[in-house]
């Protein structure tokens, strides 16, 4: 018999295709905005002021930065209230979508969101935001961003070594939502699409990060994970990267692909059945190592500025709270899986 599940619903409106930037003014004004603020990081200024607004543009605020620094937000905030913008149009990845949502969950503006990586905050209700040097995390239906146009031309410029790391970002969605308590048959469905799609795109991209059918396929993965995270609820593997990127300052999409293998491996042993599209795309948690090293992404956190001498503190602050996780685990199992990890060893 079907398992009973519960199924939320999908709110944020999606547009996707080549070329779709140019609806993005329809889009604007079919939400009843007539002024919208544009985000972007210093590195994709040139690109947001790019964007075909005309008279829709309030400007430009280009100062997103990893991590959504509240000060920085601060600075938006009356950017955006000095503007005159009733919405924001975020055109990057993760850092450039966190600030639009922490501008709208304190100002109540709505969101169109432009991803230009594969890390996938633009479908979900989570917000990361970081204070002297503490990141904390929240979900909130006004997090949510009402409109997100994915536009693959967009994704030709990412550099081959985010490509990758961001993809496998993206596949730690759904390797956390097969198995997570509230998952549900769309979710599955998803993720299965997600890992078949980017289990093709990836070494074709690594072979030309131009193909732009490839680059398609993994912008459609990154899609059904990202809609996966929006969902349903992450374990061990995202608290472990969170850990690692909030309390020592570990760069995002490295730690999220170096990570993965060892969460998967770890995890495996638990939810065997739940994994099962994981195993039969990839070879469970070792083909998932030797498919991450096939495309060149890092596989040790000591490359990615992970110090030998921070591993026990890493692993104490992943017990402070309990959360779920489909293996029970302790301290010592952690700190074997961030040793394991650390090492770069393949699993077994
Ligand atoms: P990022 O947004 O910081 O981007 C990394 C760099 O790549 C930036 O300089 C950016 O301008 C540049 N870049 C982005 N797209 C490019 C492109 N197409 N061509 C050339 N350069 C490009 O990195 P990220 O990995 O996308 O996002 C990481 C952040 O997102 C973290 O803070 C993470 O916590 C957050 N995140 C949040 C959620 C959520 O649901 N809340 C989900 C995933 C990630």
């Amino acid at each position: 018999m079907t398992r009973a599940f519960l199924f939320p619903g999908l709110t944020t409106r999606v547009i996707f295709g080549a070329g779709t930037l140019a609806q993005v003014p329809e889009e604007l004004r079919r939400m009843g905005h007539r002024k919208a603020l544009v985000l972007s990081t210093p590195h994709q200024e040139a690109e947001a002021r790019a964007l075909p607004l005309g008279d829709l543009s309030a400007g430009v605020f280009a100062g997103a930065a990893m991590h959504t620094p509240t000060d920085v937000t601060e600075k938006a905030v009356e950017a955006y209230t000095a503007s005159g913008a009733t919405c924001v149009v975020s055109l990057g990845g993760g850092s450039t979508t966190g600030l639009g949502k922490a501008i709208a969950v304190r100002t109540g503006a709505d969101q169109l969101v432009i991803p230009t990586t594969y890390a996938g905050s633009e479908m979900t209700d989570i917000l990361g935001e970081t204070a002297g040097g503490e990141k904390t995390t929240r979900r909130d239906p006004a997090i949510r961003p009402e409109v997100v146009v994915y536009d693959v031309a967009l994704t030709l410029t990412l550099p081959l070594s985010l490509t990758v790391t961001s993809a496998l970002n993206a596949l730690a969605h759904a390797m956390e939502a097969l198995y997570a308590p509230d998952r549900n048959p769309v979710i599955e469905a998803l993720c299965r699409e997600a890992l078949t799609a980017f289990k093709t795109a990836l070494p074709r991209l690594t072979q030309n990060p131009a193909d732009l059918d490839a680059r398609a396929e993994a912008l459609y993965a990154a899609w059904c994970c990202s809609t996966a995270l929006g969902q349903v609820s992450m374990a061990l593997h995202h608290k472990l990267a969170h850990v690692l990127g909030g309390s020592f300052g570990l760069p995002h999409a490295e730690t999220h692909a170096v990570l993965l293998p060892h969460t998967t491996a770890f995890n495996a042993a638990a939810a065997p059945d739940l994994l099962r599209p994981l195993t039969e795309t990839f070879g469970g948690a070792p083909g998932l190592w030797d498919f991450a090293q096939s495309l060149g992404a890092p596989l040790r956190l000591a490359d990615i500025g992970m110090k030998a001498q921070d591993l026990d503190r890493a692993a104490e602050i992943a017990m402070r709270n309990a959360y779920w996780n489909p293996r029970p685990f302790d301290r010592s199992g952690i700190r074997n899986l961030l040793q394991a990890a650390f090492e770069g060893r393949r699993p077994n």
